[in-house]
């Protein structure tokens, strides 16, 4: 088992050539305070402004800056065979949640780069049939479960964004010809809290009576399903998701995230 910490998100430690950096200078991490309306407004033209300069600059790598590609293939290459990390809970990771692998999470995530997401989709895909433990249904269907997000931190990051992680998972592993769906069979109601500097104890608490089933969500009772996540810390968020599933009948066959932290 890897240590851990507790440092999950922060601040991306990106290169001064990044998109990021730009992004940053561009369309204004510096929002003007004012009404909610006003921030709605402003937050809407941001997004508007990423979007134009995505198409009239090129694309360069979120994770080292080198133009032509949202993650270069050096980059992309941090992401490794799944690893166990967490014992006992079947969790694997593809690397340690630390320098470019970091960045990219974090890019993703954080600062909407959602061109991340075929890349880092597609790493998940490349894991998902060499997962230990991890298995598709009797008629030989692979069903993967996104960890949700809190509805305030989706609306926030501009969509759920594992949902769409998995999503591009999906597709990669139906490129190559294996059956997959996508159930987003868990949501987390209003009021938990962000999870960062809590301890595994406080976000299970901050868990507790938040996440719920989707029943029209959910695949068939007893198919095994994988749980995808982008960071894994404590283990926490996983168990929950698992013990909520099993209650509904599913039972999780792995869970696999990109980074441990
Ligand atoms: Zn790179």
């Amino acid at each position: 088992m890897r240590p851990r910490s507790d440092s999950t998100d922060g601040s991306p430690d990106r290169g001064p050539h990044s998109r990021a950096a730009r992004d940053g200078r561009a369309v204004g991490a510096a929002r003007p305070s004012g009404t909610n309306g006003a921030s709605a407004g402003w937050a809407r033209w941001t997004r508007v402004g990423a979007a134009v300069l995505d198409l009239v600059l090129p694309e360069d790598c979120a994770g080292c800056g080198r133009q032509g590609t949202v993650c270069c293939a050096d980059c992309l290459a941090v992401f490794d065979q799944p690893e166990l990390v967490a014992r006992g809970a079947e969790t694997h990771a593809l690397t340690r949640h630390r320098g470019t692998a970091r960045t990219l999470v974090v890019e993703h995530k954080e600062r909407r780069r959602r061109g991340l997401t075929r890349p880092l989709g597609d790493a998940l895909a490349a894991a998902v049939p060499h997962l230990p433990t991890g298995r598709p249904d009797p008629a030989g269907t692979w069903w993967l479960v996104p960890v949700p997000s809190r509805p305030g931190a989706a609306r926030q990051r501009g969509g759920p964004h594992l949902l769409g992680l998995a999503r591009r998972c999906a597709a990669s592993m139906q490129a190559v010809g294996m059956p997959v769906a996508v159930a987003p069979a868990l949501r987390l109601s209003a009021g938990a809290k962000d999870a960062v500097g809590l301890d595994r104890a406080g976000r299970a608490a901050n868990l507790s009576g938040r996440l719920h089933v989707r029943p029209e969500a959910c695949p068939p009772r007893g198919t095994p399903v994988v749980l995808l996540d982008d960071v894994v810390t404590t283990g926490a968020t996983l168990s929950a998701c698992r013990a909520t599933l099993a209650a509904a009948g599913i039972p999780t066959s792995a869970a696999l995230t990109l980074t441990s932290a």
